[in-house]
């Protein structure tokens, strides 16, 4: 079987090992996953009941256009329904988009570190990838200016960017979408929107949909709304972009369950504001911790945060799991003296303190030997 050259250079994603299996193997009664940004609260409440109903209509293709749901995003993102596309996750968003827009004659500029999908998705597709590093942790819009040119048909920008957690500022932006040819699309994915949105120069990216008719924002219900394992996400861009994209789309891609659960998660916005909050006084809880052992971070407008531990984060990585906690290991990120640990609820992040205060005491004493 002869496939695509480039997918003998890809790995297929692993996942983390699985928390029963990290139990046995540890001899551990509890283990928490702090290691996929998923909502430590869980979703809305009322999210269970919808989808209890929702079993009656398990034998039905869902609707394909997403009407009851479409309508509702739109409402409260402040669009027209036509300018969204659902995605089995914002995950397969990335993948249509890529399908439709890359081939071996094209190129397209990301930053790295950044989301791996959009490197994943890409090489599958043929096109040439033109990586450019951050600065600071910042997305280097000038270098990424630069990395384009006549060729290149998609820029991503990902906002707070994950790893490490910080977004490009409004003004940037703009100057940056100004400069940008009207010939290769802006990806703006912002996966963790609804932690960072009421920061004062993060970009009302909606209303700049007018003035760029190559600009397509991504966002998800994985995240904040709790539904990673319903897999949803959507789109938003002009209505003739969209339109050319759509027969990349597969028909039912996004399931009833799905569907309904993001409907009614969408109208329960005092649960993300609450999960919000929480989150916030989480991030201090982290930054206090590393002021107090002079460890290097980035301030994190998200549900995570990249702590320089000056160490192999493989190492980092261990000591947590041998006690219980599954983390994210910076050398699979780009930072391999960092990891990457999701903000839990207040009694998770104590105890993951107070593991990480232990692991550097023990380094330092170590160091000493
Ligand atoms: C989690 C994440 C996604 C993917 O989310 P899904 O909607 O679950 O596919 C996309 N982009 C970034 C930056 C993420 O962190």
């Amino acid at each position: 079987m002869k496939v695509k050259e480039q997918l003998l250079t890809l790995s297929p994603y692993k996942p983390g090992k699985p928390i029963e299996e990290v139990k046995r193997q540890y001899n551990l009664d509890k283990v928490v996953k702090l290691a996929s940004n998923e909502n430590p609260y869980g979703c809305s409440a009322q999210v269970k009941a919808a989808i209890h109903a929702e079993i009656e209509n398990m034998a039905l293709y869902p609707d394909g256009y997403a009407g009851e749901l479409r309508e509702a995003v739109a409402k409260h993102v402040g669009v027209k329904q036509e300018q969204l596309i659902f995605g089995n996750g914002s995950d397969e968003v990335i993948q249509i988009i890529c399908r439709a827009l890359l081939s071996e004659e094209t190129n397209t500029v990301m930053a790295t570190p950044t989301f791996p999908q959009y490197r994943h998705n890409a090489v599958i597709e043929g096109a040439e990838i033109r990586e450019v590093p951050l600065r600071n942790g910042d997305h280097d819009l000038n270098g990424m200016l630069q990395a384009i040119d006549e060729q290149t048909t998609i820029v991503w920008v990902c906002s707070p960017n994950n790893p490490t957690g910080t977004y490009v500022k409004r003004e940037e932006l703009i100057a940056f979408m100004k400069k940008v040819p009207k010939t290769t699309l802006i990806v703006m994915d912002e996966a963790y929107y609804e932690y960072a949105a009421s920061e004062k120069d993060f970009p009302d990216t909606v209303s700049f949909l007018n003035e760029y008719e190559n600009l397509m924002i991504l966002r998800t219900f994985s995240k904040a709304y709790g539904l990673a394992s319903l897999r949803i996400g959507y789109g938003i861009a002009n209505e003739s972009l969209l339109q050319k994209i759509e027969p990349a789309r597969e028909p039912f891609n996004t399931s009833r369950m799905a569907q309904k659960a993001a409907l009614v998660a969408l109208q329960d916005q005092a649960f993300i504001a609450s999960c919000k909050k929480q989150n916030e006084d989480g991030l201090k809880q982290y930054y206090a911790f590393c002021k107090k052992n002079n460890l290097s971070y980035y301030p994190s407008y998200t549900n995570f945060i990249l702590i320089d531990f000056g160490r192999q984060g493989d190492e980092v990585f261990q000591f947590l799991l041998e006690r219980g906690f599954i983390v994210r290991s910076g050398n699979a990120l780009g930072f391999p003296t960092s990891v990457r640990i999701t903000i839990g609820t207040k009694e998770q992040n104590d105890e993951m303190i107070s593991l990480l205060q232990q692991y550097v005491g023990e380094v330092k004493n170590k160091s000493l030997v």
